[in-house]
């Protein structure tokens, strides 16, 4: 997977996105990914197997921490992102589950 700064794959399907930019959070979403970049010492361009990123993500993001990066995120009072984390904290797993069920 390569690291992107701003409008991914993730949002292709999102009605914000106009012509590869956000429309919602504008530069903003960039300045968020390079925040949490930094803090998982990664950036954009950098290329690395899921594995490897879902590890990082695991060994470096507290679960209780994550409203300090997502906090304005309207997805965050569902805590699929802290369940997850605490999850793969749990069991330790970094399959990537696209792969799996392929
Ligand atoms: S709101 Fe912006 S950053 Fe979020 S999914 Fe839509 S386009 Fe992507």
């Amino acid at each position: 997977m390569r690291i992107v700064s701003g409008a991914d794959d993730v949002c292709a399907a999102c009605p914000h996105l106009d012509k590869g930019e956000c429309r919602r959070f504008g530069p903003k979403a960039g300045e968020i990914d390079d925040r949490l970049n930094r803090q998982l010492g990664l950036a954009a361009g950098d290329i690395e197997p899921w594995s490897v990123l879902v590890g990082i993500v695991r060994d470096v993001i507290a679960p209780e921490s994550m409203f300090e990066y997502c906090g304005h995120c309207s997805w965050s009072n569902l805590n699929y992102c802290t369940d997850g984390i605490a999850a793969l904290r749990t069991d330790g797993a970094t399959d990537d589950p696209a792969r799996a069920s392929r």
